[in-house]
Formats: C-alpha cells, structure tokens, sequence
C-alpha cells in the first residue's frame, strides 16, 4: 500500500517538532506537520519561553534595591509593560520564524491548517483535503480551562496574560499550581498588587511540604496575598474592574483575574472517536511506553498524553518515537527522576521524590539546611533558602533532591545527574565543596535532620 507519507504530524509544539525534524532530516523519512495556530506550541509562544521572559522582568526592581544596599546610587525607575511587550512579540516572532525553517531546512511539508483524523492512516485538513501517511503522531498538546462559575468568563488565562493591553493595578490570580504561582511572583514583581486564592491547604500539591511550605511562606513574605482554602464563587462586571465574592466571605474588586485553575488535552474534535483509540478519564490519548496508541499506526507524544508535561519530556517521547518507528530501535520512554523547576520567587528545583512519597516507600533520612543566603542577607533581606536531600536507609541512595533558593533551577538540572546515576550520600559527601556558594551546603550535610 503506497501512503502520501511515511509520517504526518499534528502539531508544531514541542514534541511535534522534533519528531518531524528528526524523522525526515536524520532518517529520510517523508514527512508532513499541520499546525493550526503559532510554530514552536505552547512552550514556545504562550508558555515556558514568554514566562521565563517575564520573571526575568520582573526581578528587576528587587535588584536595583539590592544594589542600592551594596552602595549603588541608582533608583528603580517605572517598569514600561508596552516596551516589553514590544520587545516579547519580537523575541517571540523571531523564534516562530526559526521552528519554521527548522522545519523547511529538514524537508518537513508543513500545512498552517487544523488536522483531524479519518482513519487510520488518514488526516484531514480543514479545507478538505486529505492526505495519507503510513504513521500518525498526534502532539496536539493540551489548553487551559477555566472552571465551571458564573462569571468566568470575565476570568483570563495564561493564555491571554501576555497580551494584556496595559498592566493590571489590582490582580486575582486562581490557582495553587506552578503557573499560578510563577505569575503571581511577576506580577508583583512588575509592581502589581497580586491577591491569589487557592482551594487547598497549601501550594505546588504533590511536592515536597517542607519546600512548597518555604516557596509559599517566602511569596507572603514578597507581598503576594495568599488565601488558602479560598476559591471564587462568582464574579461579576462592575464599571471597568471585576467584583469577586469568595468562598471566604470576601468580596474584592479586581482590574484582573486569570484562572490557573487546570489544563485539558487537545485530544477532542480529532476524529478519534470510532477509530479506537482510548481515551482516559481526562481525556488524554493512552499509549504503551513506545507512545504507541491502540491503533498500531498512530502514536500520540507530549501533553496531549498527559504523562509528564514538561517540554523536555515532549521532546524525549517525539526523539523515541523516531527511534522506534524510523530507527528500528524500539526505545522506551523513561520517565524516571526527571528534574524539574518552578519559576516562582524564590525559585524551586526537584528531583525525585518527596519527604512524604519517600517516607510512604521506605525508612529514610532526611539531611536539610534553611539559610538566609549571603547575597541578600547582606542586602538586609530575611530571604530563606533550603537545600535538601532525601537519602534511602537501606542503601544510601539520594531519593530526592529539593532547592529552594535563586537559580535552583540551574543547580537542579546538574545534581539531577548525579541523582539519575544513582548516586549515595557518600557520593555527595566525598565532593569537595565549591566556596563560597548556596550549593555547596548540598556537600556539607553531615548529620540527618530526622528519619522518615
Ligand atoms: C504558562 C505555561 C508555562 C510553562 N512553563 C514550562 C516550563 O517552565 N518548563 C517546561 O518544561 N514546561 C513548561 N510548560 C509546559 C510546556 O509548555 C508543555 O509541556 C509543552 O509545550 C508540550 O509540548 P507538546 O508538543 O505536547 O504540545 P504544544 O507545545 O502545546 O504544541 C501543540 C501544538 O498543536 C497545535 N494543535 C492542536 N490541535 C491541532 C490540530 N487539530 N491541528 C493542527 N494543530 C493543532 C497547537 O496549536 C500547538 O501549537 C508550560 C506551560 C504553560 C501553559
């Protein structure tokens, strides 16, 4: 049976990307992508690379008062939110530009159009036209979604954030998870007053407590006003602001709310239904560890899988399935001690399991310091920051790795290395020190702090 292609991808984020690129510039693949919308996806238009943008605006203000404590005779000036806004659409258009001719440069044929699936070896373009391929990667992604109140719909997302018209005053940010957080830090880093609710008893659920504690006790302390066990329960136009009645009994007026409430895959509306493949309780695409789907032909990668959304991670699953599919190396994908970092303020950075996640599994050892570290303790700022490892009882491995402190994401990517070769206590131990560092205290942890 002779196909139109040996590939068609749907979606040009993160995952697709790749897949495409590799597929047809390093195995000759004949190869095809159709995107709907913006080259480079989520991560690249409306997620990690605008926002790691944005925190970096917004540090500013706070380094200038450092500055100024370090005898600098500089004064923070008013942030310009159009200047930078500017500036992101271009950084933003350019790196479009650059995923395109990835893609050209490859001999990918791309279509800036919708796709939906016929059967299993055919996709549909929103003008009709079909085309044929003998494999089919779904990397739709995934898209936010506001909650079901009156109201909502006067509620942005982060979506939207990067587009406002002017900066809020008066912001409510809804949410307890890693966006809502990172944007409650820009916010008021760029000098709005931020307010965030969050419905559960604490923020960033499923990390570990003693850090989430740190990172929310440090946002308190930076000015953002933190509701837990709070939520919206309607909200309503009034002139030009928005007036929110909370679960708390509170009732505010906001220039701005933005829900950070839950994202869902884009894996409706593709024509899977009848083709079968499986659909979760989320909603999500369900695949076998070779991103495979129950229809032998398609294969489905990145978030629109819901496994662990992260870029890297959609990267990793596309970079598999050409092995697989196109290499004739099946290839695993291994989602084991992934390092990750949250962008808040003070910024956190994690491997591996958590106090409680290793506590449920097996005895362990906890080693942790807290400091105020001295780049701004001498600032005159009572800024905290932790360093701690979760070390197995029985045999000496480092199960987890938690940072919170300024670029903790930096020093996470490199100790997640010696955490992913199964490195022990002792590992830790016999590395001599870098001085005078924050990171150094990951070395010099002589006694546990407690057992677990
Ligand atoms: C605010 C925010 C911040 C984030 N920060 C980080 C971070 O700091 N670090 C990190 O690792 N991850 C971060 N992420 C997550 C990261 O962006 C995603 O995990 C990653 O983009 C997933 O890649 P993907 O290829 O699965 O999908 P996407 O990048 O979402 O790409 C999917 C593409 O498919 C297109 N599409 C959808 N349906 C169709 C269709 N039917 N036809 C044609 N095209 C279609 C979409 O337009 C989109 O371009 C963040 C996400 C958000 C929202």
């Amino acid at each position: 049976m002779s196909f139109d292609y040996d590939l068609f991808v749907i979606g040009g984020g993160s995952g697709g990307v790749r897949a495409a690129r590799v597929a047809a510039g390093e195995t000759g693949a004949k190869v095809a992508l159709a995107e709907e919308d913006r080259y480079g996806g989520t991560c690249v238009i409306r997620g990690c690379v605008p926002k790691k943008l944005m925190v970096f605006a917004s540090e500013y203000a706070g380094m200038v008062e450092d500055a100024q404590a370090y005898g600098w005779d500089i004064q923070p000036g008013a942030f310009d939110w159009d200047v930078f806004r500017g500036k992101l659409y271009k950084e933003l258009d350019r790196l479009e530009g650059v995923y395109r001719n990835i893609l050209k440069n490859n001999g990918v044929e791309t279509f800036d159009t919708r796709a939906r699936l016929v059967d299993a070896h055919t996709v549909e373009l929103s003008d009709g036209i079909r085309k044929s391929a003998k494999h089919i990667l779904i990397a739709t992604g995934g898209r936010p979604v506001k909650p079901e109140i009156k109201g909502a719909e006067l509620g942005i997302t982060s979506n939207e954030i990067f587009h406002l018209e002017k900066l809020p005053e008066r912001m409510l940010i809804v949410g307890g998870g890693y966006i809502a957080c990172e944007f409650a830090g820009i916010m008021n880093g760029m000098g709005v007053e931020v307010t965030q609710y969050y419905r559960g008893a604490q923020i960033l659920r499923g990390f570990d407590d003693e850090a989430r504690g740190l990172v929310s006790e440090e946002m308190c302390q930076n000015g953002i006003k933190l509701h837990l066990g709070t939520n919206v329960l309607e909200m309503e136009r009034e002139g030009d602001r928005i007036r929110v009645k909370a679960t708390n009994g509170d009732e505010e007026l906001f220039d701005q709310v933005m829900f950070a409430t839950g994202r869902v895959p884009n894996a409706d509306d593709l024509g899977l239904e009848g083709l079968g493949v499986e659909l979760g309780r989320k909603g999500q695409i369900v695949v076998d560890e070779y991103s495979q789907t129950a229809v032998p032909s398609i294969y489905a990668i990145g978030d629109v899988t819901d496994r662990v959304n992260l870029t890297p991670v959609a990267i990793r699953e596309g970079m598999a399935f050409v092995d697989t599919v196109f290499r004739g190396k099946p290839t695993p994908v291994d989602h084991a001690l992934i390092p990750t970092a949250i962008f808040t303020q003070p910024e956190m950075g994690t491997v591996g399991l958590s106090e409680e996640e290793a506590a449920a599994q097996e005895p362990v050892e906890i080693y942790a310091t807290s400091f105020k570290p001295m780049q701004t303790a001498f600032a005159g700022r009572s800024q905290r920051v932790l360093m701690k490892l979760i070390v197995s009882k029985a045999n000496r491995r480092v199960l987890g790795c938690h940072i919170v402190a300024p670029g903790a994401g930096e020093m996470i990517q490199l100790v997640g290395i010696a955490v992913k070769m199964g490195a022990t206590k002792e590992d830790f131990d016999r590395t001599v020190a870098v001085h005078p560092v924050m990171a150094e205290e990951l070395v010099t942890l002589r006694q546990p702090v407690r057992s677990a």
